[in-house]
């Protein structure tokens, strides 16, 4: 497959480097190929959105929504094609590329609501005659920029708010995964999107992700992926007045207390560590467990984590398919030998897979040291890190001992303890007797601390995230 960038309504070939999209289970099958894009085709993707601006910022934000409602029976009608190209272009398994696709579906149709929900307040004034209010308005042409994990997912809940709200959208999707980001943008388009308003730029994030967030006509900047990343564009629009959401890494964390079910912490804790290849922005990668009831539960993971079938995605029997590079899964090694080397005891797996694709094997690692590297770095593979602890103050303190801080959860059947936990714990979300994992169209998503700048995504706050609100004080 051939492809290529859609700017203002056309598909228009990249003009640098090529490159190839190939198969995370199976490196040697390409399944797309397309040609980098230098800053000048940036330049003409952030053109073609402002140019789309006025007409797109004044059609009813009801009319954008209904248009929203058509992109979703598109998306519907093409299920297969995004859940094949998610197993094949990302290696999520079949029921987790089916998840993701459903969860991609009911962000846009909650997205579409919001083309009905976009109200300003009227508000007492002090004055007789004076009628005081606001309006929520679009921002201006925005960039998306986003991560391989979820490729489906994360740029519709990203693209559906900023079109709802009135705002054109540059579309700068992860190297790995152009296909799913090309067929997305095809499927607004048929879905009747006028040209210019969603315009796709392929191409290396340093080159054409900094040359579109830096670019003066991009009103507002909606960023997802890793902390260093995050980081650097800070940097790049420090000083220029413009909106920025960023929802970065996690180092996220689950504590085990004497009180909790065994059976579903050890459940829960398999699926957030070891789901997606441990992929997840929200995956468990810490379990701080009470001294008491430690060898329980690690029996209980480990019995958990030898039922794991790791192999190829498209492969039925397979329940956790490959890392997304071989670079990837090479740095979890790493973090594995280093701790190993000072101590730490691999519990269960930390080796490589001797086969063509990126595959690791799910991997248990029990630590006494919290300073070591892999407590305390995102690893964005199967790796996880157990932990003791003695008191519940002790364990919420070392959850909180991180840059990060994304999700948390905890286990447990005792409400004093959950609840001094839902009240210290420094993350944006929190589980109860659930994993880390997981989140809903219509509740806010994101961190705080390293995991996390600006408003929430997801929810009603992610729409206000592409409006600016007008105060109007009107003498009658
Ligand atoms: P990444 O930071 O390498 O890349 C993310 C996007 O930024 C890509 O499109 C990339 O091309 C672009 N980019 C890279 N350098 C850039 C630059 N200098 N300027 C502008 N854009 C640039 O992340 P990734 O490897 O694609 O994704 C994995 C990361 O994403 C993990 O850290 C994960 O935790 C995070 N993530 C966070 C969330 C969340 O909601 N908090 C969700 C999913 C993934």
């Amino acid at each position: 497959m051939h492809i290529a960038n859609y700017i203002g309504g056309e598909w228009v070939e990249g003009d640098g480097a090529w490159q190839q999209d190939v198969n995370p289970s199976r490196p040697r099958h390409m399944i797309a190929e397309y040609r980098e894009s230098s800053r000048r085709l940036a330049g003409q993707a952030v053109e073609a959105a402002n140019r789309a601006w006025e007409a797109w910022s004044s059609t009813p934000a009801p009319t954008r929504g209904r248009l929203l409602l058509a992109v979703h029976a598109r998306l519907a009608a093409h299920r297969e094609r995004y859940v094949d190209l998610m197993v094949q272009e990302q290696g999520k398994t079949r029921p987790e590329a089916e998840g993701e696709f459903q969860k991609g579906l009911n962000l846009v149709e909650f997205f579409a609501g919001e083309g009905f929900r976009l109200n300003g307040e009227t508000i007492p004034s002090e004055s007789p005659k004076t009628l005081t209010y606001t309006l929520r308005q679009s921002v201006g042409p925005v960039a998306v920029i986003t991560p391989w994990n979820f490729p489906f997912a994360i740029p519709l809940w990203k693209i559906s708010p900023a079109l709802v709200a009135g705002n054109p959208v540059v579309f700068k999707p992860a190297s790995y995964t152009p296909a799913i980001a090309a067929q997305l943008v095809s499927d607004f388009s048929e879905a009747g999107l006028p040209a210019g308003v969603l315009n796709l730029i392929l191409g290396s994030g340093r080159e054409v992700g900094e040359s579109v967030a830096a670019d003066e006509r991009i009103h507002a900047v909606s960023f997802t992926g890793s902390n260093p990343v995050g980081r650097r564009l800070a940097e790049i629009l420090a000083g220029r007045p413009v909106k920025v959401t960023m929802e970065m890494g996690g180092k996220n964390a689950v504590v085990v207390t004497p009180s909790a079910d065994l059976d579903l912490a050890a459940g829960g804790i398999v699926q957030g560590a070891y789901g997606a290849a441990g992929q997840r922005c929200t995956a468990t990668s810490r379990v701080f467990v009470h001294e008491e009831v430690k060898d329980a539960l690690v029996e209980r993971l480990v019995r958990h984590v030898e039922g794991i079938v790791v192999g190829p995605s498209d492969d039925p029997r397979v329940t956790m398919g490959p890392l997304i590079s071989a670079d990837q899964r090479d740095q979890c090694l790493v973090y594995v030998a280093e701790a190993a080397e000072a101590g730490a005891q691999v519990v269960y797996g930390g080796r490589a897979l001797p086969r063509d694709g990126y595959f690791l094997e799910p991997t248990l690692v029990t630590v006494d040291d919290s300073r070591l590297r892999l407590v305390q770095e995102e690893i964005f593979g199967p790796v996880l890190a157990l932990l003791t602890y003695r008191s519940l103050s002790e364990a919420i303190e070392a959850v909180n001992q991180v840059p990060y801080g994304l999700s948390a959860a905890i286990y447990s059947r005792d409400l004093l303890e959950t609840q001094l936990f839902i009240q210290r714990v420094a993350v944006g979300m929190v589980h109860v007797n659930n994993p880390t994992i997981g989140g809903e169209a219509q509740m806010p998503f994101g961190g705080m601390k390293g995991s996390g700048l600006g408003p929430r995504e997801m929810g009603h706050e992610g729409t206000l995230f592409f409006t600016e609100t007008k105060t109007v004080f009107l003498d009658y």
